[in-house]
């Protein structure tokens, strides 16, 4: 198609983009790197420095231990009730805290224990390893019949819906899944898949690290009971920003925080020696928040609403589907392979791209091209897409300097895998 032969056609969609002034809220240190891992480690938000800059200089420097009486303790609440817009939660139903992992652990030891006589926990292939270490953790734990079901996928692409509905049954505990795979960003139907487990009388907890800031979410209208997710992948938290935690309202009070701490408690400077849970979320809480990391995902998580997840959608969905254009003309010839679903409804915002030498391909491009995507085993080169910044003009970019490194063979002088690997 004539439109893929040069970059025209991206400049006149950033012309037309409604989004495209956001990338002068984003601190773009080198004009000519093109950054594709906003899907693992997002921009820094110029808001975010600017308020790292004050929570370190004012509240740290100057305000010192008067800064927990001055907004501090509240943060993980306050946050979180803006997070809650972004995943349709009320406001009282989203901390933050810790990390993904953590949080997902609380979760899970606490569904297992609201849910006596139900042994099944039910996960697939796909899943970010370290959420299936946590299930597999807690259920070594949670000790009795309880067992883990890991539904594979029909190809390493796409998640295995069919099978995944016929393993969901009367026994069934709780429903675990990613939304958006992190290998292949298949995106799973999450209506359909809560909807199956609602018939059968299961709970489903959904990590939406992969997806949040990127795809729109509304839990309140699926009935969602728990939710965990990531906030330095699309929101821009920085590295190592907290995570969040989402527990239906009505479920807030039944469940208990399997690591109890002073900070899940309602009067946690009161220094009582018998643990008393918080009433609501704040019992989900377990020892200091990272008031730091925190201060940074507040400004990144306006900016968000402020551009509409709708609208960031909108442009993803056209993005992924441009790249993805533009691989069928200048990267298929060449011997990659699509590694991600076509349809754009099961697709996250990110490209993945099979290569027999992609983990060199990746190299190449880091050390010789200024393109910083990354690889995952066995053959995925992920071009991770942040409609918030990156533009169409990039894309074409990015695929035009892929081509060279094959055309020119400047990945051969690299190891064919990562030497770290055994
Ligand atoms: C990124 C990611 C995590 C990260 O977990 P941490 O404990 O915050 O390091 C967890 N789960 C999924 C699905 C992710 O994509």
């Amino acid at each position: 198609m004539d439109i893929l032969q040069d970059n025209n056609h991206a400049i006149d969609l950033d012309r037309k983009d409604p989004l495209f002034r956001f990338r002068d809220e984003f601190v773009f240190e080198d004009p000519d790197l093109i950054y594709l891992n906003g899907n693992s480690l997002g921009r820094l938000p110029k808001s975010s420095r600017d308020r790292l800059d004050k929570a370190i200089t004012e509240e740290w420097g100057s305000r010192l231990v008067r800064g927990w009486h001055e907004g501090w303790y509240e943060a993980p609440a306050r946050i979180g009730a803006k997070m809650a817009k972004l995943i349709g939660a009320q406001e009282d139903e989203v901390v933050l805290s810790d990390s993904t992992s953590v949080n997902l652990f609380k979760l899970v030891m606490a569904a297992l224990q609201a849910r006596a006589g139900r042994n099944k926990v039910i996960t697939d292939d796909l899943n970010f390893p370290s959420d299936v270490y946590v299930l597999q953790g807690a259920i070594k734990l949670s000790g009795g019949e309880r067992f883990l079901q890991i539904v594979p996928s029909p190809d390493g692409i796409n998640g295995p819906s069919e099978a995944l509905a016929a393993e969901i049954d009367d026994d069934t505990a709780l429903v675990s899944l990613t939304q958006a795979s992190f290998k292949s960003s298949y995106l799973y139907d999450m209506a359909a898949i809560t909807e199956i487990a609602h018939n059968r009388g299961a709970w489903v907890l959904w990590d939406v690290s992969h997806s949040v800031g990127a795809v729109p979410i509304d839990f309140n209208d699926l009935g969602v009971e728990l939710a965990v997710g990531c906030t330095y992948k699309y929101l821009n938290g920085g590295p190592g920003s907290p995570a969040f935690l989402y527990v239906r309202r009505d479920l807030q009070e039944r469940l208990l925080n399997p690591i109890q701490g002073w900070f899940g408690t309602s009067e946690p400077f009161e220094f009582g020696l018998d643990y008393e849970p918080a009433h609501g979320l704040r019992r989900f809480l377990t020892g200091t928040p990272p008031i730091i990391s925190l201060s940074a995902v507040e400004p990144a998580l306006d900016l968000l609403l402020e551009a509409g997840v709708d609208r960031v959608r909108a442009k993803s969905v056209q993005q992924t589907g441009y790249l993805i254009d533009l691989w069928g003309e200048h990267l298929r010839p060449l011997g990659f392979k699509l590694n991600s679903p076509k349809d754009s409804e099961r697709r996250g915002s990110q490209v993945s791209l099979g290569h027999d030498d992609g983990y060199r391909i990746c190299r190449a491009l880091i050390e010789e091209k200024k393109v910083l995507p990354d690889f995952r085993a066995p053959d995925n080169i992920r071009l991770g897409i942040a409609s918030l910044y990156t533009s169409f003009a990039e894309l074409y970019e990015a695929v035009h300097r892929i081509r060279t490194v094959v055309e020119d063979s400047l990945f051969e002088k690299y190891p064919r895998k990562d030497p770290r690997e055994t």
